[in-house]
């Protein structure tokens, strides 16, 4: 029971560990080569790598084991000639001075029995000296040599196996220590060529032993007379048959020998002390594992890629040094290993360059983030985005190559407060990353601090250049990635270089609806129908009561969600850059109304509201002017009121747009002035109108007498500095009589009328003028 507690911290680490696409990379190429070593598919594969490694080096025998053939002749004579032969030829080994002599070719009986006898007397004679060899597993080697020597021959002598196993190719890898058929087991003969006693599994053959280097004679030429005496003395000679009797393998090098030989070679390995065996397990045990390491360890591109090059390059090396040490090596795991590790990896980073990497500033884009979301834990992490002002006039000056450098100084910066973290850039002015919440006390003044450092100038081509950056952070938890993502973009447009620069959302629910993909093509479609209308709220003029002049409101009544409020539709409008549309939309629809007003003799100015974001550049004053061509409207009855004031971010571009406009004979207004969207800063640079004192203020009006004093004071401040004052939101009598006594000229509000459609302003317009009286409900 007490198990599974116990277990739970490693799965916690396995859990851990896999979610690193790396490891889990490495774990699947290991896998696979596991099943490939256990089903032994890759043998041709070592096999070819192993006659490579044979070829790389070529190192001498000892010579202390000497190859003689016999040419085992026809005979006629029922075999008496053939022992007649090995008889004379033991003889002669003998009196050569050989140390031990291996008859590796069945001893079989004769006709002639008196020959018999003598051949396995001189045998018995030399039991010290002479080893038989027999085959004793005939499954492993057919044909004629499995038939052995008769046992009449092998009384009172020493007997060893000449066994061996080949591959499918006819090569023979591995020799065993020993054979067994279940009633006998007899040594290898290699083993006891190389008498080293020692027992072990079996051998290895080193193949870099150079076959040639074996000693080798043909009995015939040694024959007395031939001088091979000082040939052969002391040295431990192998009798055994050559040509078509041999039993004939492969030998690297596409050499084909006698299976004796193949023997000598593997007795020679011995002597030389290798013919060790590194299985495959033990190959991926130690690359899979290395690779797990450095995955784990080397989490920079850099350091990784000199890793990964020193663990091919040690690969390379074990290929080498095991042929060198004479040590066999399984390769064909490893291969599979690193191709399977190699091309998951590599199929990886193509996705990545290409699907979710930004291709200017190469940095992971929003669906990379979007991505990589998974691998952080839900409740600690707050995802920030940095929004970098005036983007697109840093980047309408340099060249394409000095952008990227640009990007990702902007991005190494952000990176400051964390070097681990990973920086998204979408394309556009965002940058995003995640923050570990739970490491940070006060996360706001981290992120101060991050934007502070990360807002000095970049230098990029010697060309020093500003950046302005607000920030954004969504610290809410039970969303998913992209409504948070959006509500972190949210955050970041809404705060305020000035004033509010980072500024943190934690319950974002309220907003993230604004953030709605479903929303977004609804209003598409109504954008497209052109399904937005609006509504015209009545100014009056606050002396006498007469109506002069109106404000243009959104309105779009959507089929499923019915009155959807503009505040909400205009953000959305906003974030997907189709604020101009709507404007172009409002404007015509609202010269229209001056047009069809004017044509019942009615001129009330027509306010319309454009945002103070769409000052960065002239398409505003053109769309004004193009929209007055069209429209016979008189110009001087336009006023356009300026929302959210606080929002331009360059005082002196937004002029420029101001002063192209007001030449068409338009006038401006600050809409609510008061409020930390409208302020003294922007009244001073720009050259407004009018401005429209805040709804806060007016409602307030008769019962704070703050409310009176700073309503009193802009009405004056207005005056004072030649503008025309408004006051909206007037919902009393009182609030009415109030601001007409502090000398505010122009009044608009539900006391005086909710907005209307054209038809109903028109009606109402005709009847004041009708009906003078009827001024005097205001006036
Ligand atoms: P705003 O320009 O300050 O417009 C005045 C808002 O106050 C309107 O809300 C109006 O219906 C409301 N209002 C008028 N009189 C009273 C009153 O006596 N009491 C109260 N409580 N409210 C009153 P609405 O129509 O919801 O518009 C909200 C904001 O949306 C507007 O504020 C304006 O900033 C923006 N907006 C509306 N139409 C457009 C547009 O065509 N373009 C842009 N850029 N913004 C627009
Ligand atoms: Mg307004
Ligand atoms: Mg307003």
């Amino acid at each position: 029971m007490r198990l599974p507690v116990r277990c739970a911290p490693l799965l916690l680490m396995a859990k851990k560990l896999f979610s690193s696409e790396r490891l889990r990379h490495a774990a699947i190429a290991i896998g696979l080569a596991v099943l490939v070593g256990v089903g032994t598919f890759l043998r041709p594969v070592d096999i070819t790598l192993w006659s490579l490694q044979a070829k790389l080096f070529d190192r001498p025998a000892s010579s202390e084991i000497v190859f003689v053939e016999v040419a085992a002749a026809a005979d006629p004579g029922g075999g008496s000639a053939e022992n007649r032969h090995l008889l004379r030829s033991i003889r002669y080994l003998r009196e050569a001075g050989a140390e031990r002599i291996f008859l590796d070719l069945p001893v079989r009986r004769s006709n002639s029995p008196a020959l018999d006898r003598e051949l396995q007397r001189e045998l018995v004679r030399s039991a010290d000296k002479i080893v038989l060899t027999r085959v004793v597993r005939p499954d492993l080697v057919a044909g004629r040599f499995s038939q052995g020597n008769d046992p009449f021959f092998e009384q009172d002598m020493r007997v060893v196996s000449s066994d061996y196993q080949a591959d499918f190719l006819g090569y023979v890898w591995d020799i065993e220590a020993s054979y067994s058929d279940g009633t006998v087991n007899l040594p290898a003969m290699w083993s006891a060529l190389a008498a080293n006693g020692r027992s072990r599994e079996g051998i290895s053959l080193d193949y870099s032993i150079g076959r040639n280097s074996v000693p080798r004679y043909k009995i015939d030429e040694l024959q007395p007379g031939l001088g091979g005496a000082g040939i052969l003395a002391g040295k431990t000679v192998v009798l055994g048959p050559a040509g078509t009797d041999a039993r004939i393998v492969k030998i690297p090098g596409y050499a084909f020998g006698p299976s004796s030989l193949v023997h000598i070679l593997a007795a020679e390995t011995a002597l030389r002390g290798t013919g060790q065996n590194l299985g495959w397990l033990w190959m991926i045990g130690a690359f899979g594992l290395s690779l797990v390491l450095g995955a784990i360890a080397f989490r920079r591109a850099m350091p990784r890629r000199v890793f990964y090059f020193l663990w091919l390059a040690s690969l390379a090396a074990t290929f080498v040094l095991t042929a060198h040490l004479g040590v066999r090596a399984l390769f064909g795991e490893t291969l599979v290993l690193t191709l399977v590790y190699g091309s998951l990896r590599a199929t990886v980073n193509f996705k990545r360059r290409h699907l979710f990497v930004e291709s200017r500033s190469k940095l992971p884009n929003f669906v990379a983030l979007q991505r990589d979301f998974g691998e952080y834990p839900r409740e600690q992490t707050s995802i920030v985005v940095a929004k970098i002002a005036r983007l697109d006039a840093v980047f309408a000056t340099l060249s394409p190559t000095d952008q990227a450098r640009y990007l990702r100084q902007l991005a190494s910066r952000l990176a400051l407060g964390d070097t681990r973290s990973t920086i998204y850039y979408d394309g556009g002015k965002y940058f995003a990353f995640f923050v570990n919440s739970g490491e940070f006390q006060d996360i706001q003044e981290h992120l101060e601090g991050l934007r502070a450092v990360a807002s000095q100038s970049i230098t990029v081509s010697q060309r020093v250049l500003d950046v302005s950056m607000t920030i954004g952070v969504d610290e809410s938890s039970e969303k998913s990635i992209s409504s948070r993502l959006s509500a972190a973009i949210a955050a970041a447009d809404q705060a305020r270089e000035a004033y509010r620069p980072v500024f943190i959302i934690s319950d974002f629910a309220a907003d993230s609806e604004e953030w709605d993909y479903s929303l977004q093509a609804r209003l598409e479609s109504a954008l497209s129908e052109d399904r937005i209308s609006i509504k015209l709220q009545p100014q009056v003029d606050l002396r006498d009561g007469r109506i002069v002049g109106a404000e243009a409101l959104a309105r779009w009544v959507d089929e499923e969600r019915g009155d959807v409020p503009p505040s909400r539709f205009i953000l959305q409008c906003e974030r997907v850059g189709r604020l101009d549309e709507l404007t172009k939309r409002i404007l015509s629809k609202s010269l229209y109304a001056a047009e069809v007003l004017q044509a019942r003799d009615h001129h009330p100015r027509i306010s319309v509201n454009v945002s103070a974001i769409q000052f960065v550049d002239s398409r505003i004053a053109e769309l004004i002017e193009k929209n007055l061509m069209i429209h016979s409207a008189d110009p001087a009855k336009l006023m356009i009121e300026v929302t959210e004031t606080a929002r331009i971010e360059n005082f002196s571009v937004a002029r420029g747009v101001f002063e192209q406009i007001k030449r068409l004979g338009v006038s401006f207004s600050m809409d609510d002035f008061g409020v930390a969207s409208a302020n003294l800063e922007a009244m001073f640079e720009l050259p407004f109108d009018e401005i429209k004192v805040d709804q806060i203020f007016v409602r307030d009006v008769h019962h704070s007498e703050t409310a009176r004093a700073i309503v009193a004071n802009v009405v004056r401040l207005a005056r004072d500095a030649g503008l025309t004052s408004v006051a909206e939101g007037i919902e009393e009598r009182e609030t009415y009589d109030l601001l007409r006594e502090m000398g505010c000229d122009v009044g608009q509000g539900y006391y005086i009328s909710r907005p209307l459609t054209l038809s109903h302003l028109q009606e109402m317009m005709t009847l004041q003028k009708d009906t003078p009286l009827l001024r005097n409900k205001f006036g």
